[in-house]
């Protein structure tokens, strides 16, 4: 007998387990809120949806096993997932961020905890020696977001785990640029990983979710008292569908990952193009950490044209990929941080974190790469023929 457990890529597969009952292969949707129980002295293992659901409870034993964890959670969204983990902290508590964390996540944190007494401080979360000066004696959760969003920065994992610990605070790890199949923050002594699984989980840009997975016995019992009690649940054809993305994950950020690295390449050797950010590039300021606390650079990248006209330009001529916000889906989506998802934030604040007007992200899809390479050169071409058209004017 073989003992040895089953990698990622199988049990991916095969986790979903078969219907004792029907011997279906794919998960039932279990379209019930409530469940007929047998006597009141012992109910069954289900009363009430939000308290649990078979289909749920599939999907969340899944992101628990894919993750190294105890117990995984399902909620409406990424942001109900974050959310409900911060109500693990009191009045009086304060957490140490990321600068570079998303958008709703910063909201959360700057207009909604402040208003139950929780305070935070926002810190370059590369710089290990300014998140220990962050550290106060109220300091309850560390949360970390690697590779960053726009630029893909990356956190020292093990090295923020080691000031947690020494600091006794709990850290929370949004793991959604990686998913669990390069990055297994648990595996690094993080206590909460957290997923926007709207994005490569899922992977069709059809379904809103959110997962929680810890490792820990205590914040498990506190997260399903917390899931039940917020009730920000994900209804059960959600969970399916999400179920049905999750079995196709490996040979998707596989390609895409791929394309990515190619499509780095690319646009690193094209002189209408600054600078190229991509954890998988030698140039990147992460990569040596990337390497050693991750299995790839994943399929984001962002590069920097020369100025917002140059980037209309190159909107204006690609063709495959969708112009729009969020990422992580079978279609190549290239969104421009600066009017989308950092918009809110004033451009001297966006300047000096590197997100200027020049500054394009793309989340590379499973398209043909060569399909790809050549719609971006054709972009670049048109930046090109434009500003030489400039010179002669002038
Ligand atoms: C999209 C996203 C979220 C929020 O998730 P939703 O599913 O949109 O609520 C959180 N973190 C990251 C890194 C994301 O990309």
């Amino acid at each position: 007998m073989n003992n040895r457990p089953f990698s990622s890529q199988t049990s991916i597969i095969h986790s979903h387990g078969i219907d004792g009952k029907t011997g279906a292969v794919s998960t039932p949707v279990h379209h019930t809120t409530t469940f007929h129980q047998q006597d009141f002295d012992k109910y069954g293992p289900y009363d009430y949806t939000r308290s649990g659901n078979p289909t749920r409870q599939t999907l969340e034993e899944i992101i628990a096993e894919l993750e190294g964890g105890i117990k995984g959670f399902a909620f409406a969204s990424g942001m109900a997932a974050i959310s409900t983990s911060f109500l693990l902290l009191s009045s009086g508590d304060h957490v140490v961020v990321s600068e570079e964390v998303y958008g709703g996540t910063y909201r959360m944190i700057t207009e909604v905890l402040t208003k139950f007494g929780i305070e935070y401080s926002f810190v370059n979360m590369q710089d290990l020696n300014e998140v220990a000066c962050a550290i106060k004696s109220n300091t309850k959760v560390i949360y970390m977001e690697t590779p960053s969003n726009p630029l893909l920065n990356i956190t020292d994992i093990e090295g923020v785990v080691k000031l947690a610990k020494a600091n006794h605070c709990l850290t929370f790890l949004d793991n959604t640029f990686m998913t669990p199949l390069l990055q297994r923050p648990l595996c690094l002594g993080v206590d909460v990983v957290l997923h926007s699984a709207t994005k490569f989980l899922a992977g069709h840009s059809d379904v809103l979710a959110g997962l929680a997975v810890t490792g820990n016995e205590e914040i498990a019992r506190k997260l399903t008292f917390l899931q039940n009690s917020f009730g920000a649940v994900l209804g059960v054809q959600d969970c399916w569908l999400l179920l049905r993305g999750l079995k196709t994950l490996h040979v998707r950020l596989k390609e895409s990952s791929e394309s990515a690295y190619k499509i780095a390449r690319f646009l690193e050797s094209r002189n209408e193009v600054e600078e190229v950010f991509y954890p998988g590039l030698r140039s990147h300021l992460g990569h040596e950490i990337q390497v050693r606390q991750a299995e790839g650079p994943g399929a984001v990248l962002s590069f920097r044209l020369r100025s917002e006209e140059d980037v209309r330009q190159f909107i204006k001529t690609v063709k495959i990929p969708v112009f729009a916000v969020s990422l992580g889906a079978v279609e190549s989506i290239l969104s421009y941080p600066c009017r989308m998802s950092h918009s809110s934030m004033p451009k001297k604040e966006r300047e000096k974190r590197g997100i200027t007007d020049g500054l394009l992200r793309l989340s590379v899809g499973l398209e043909n790469t060569e399909d790809l390479i050549n719609d971006i050169e054709q972009g670049l071409l048109k930046i090109k023929s434009n500003s030489q058209k400039d010179v002669i004017n002038l």
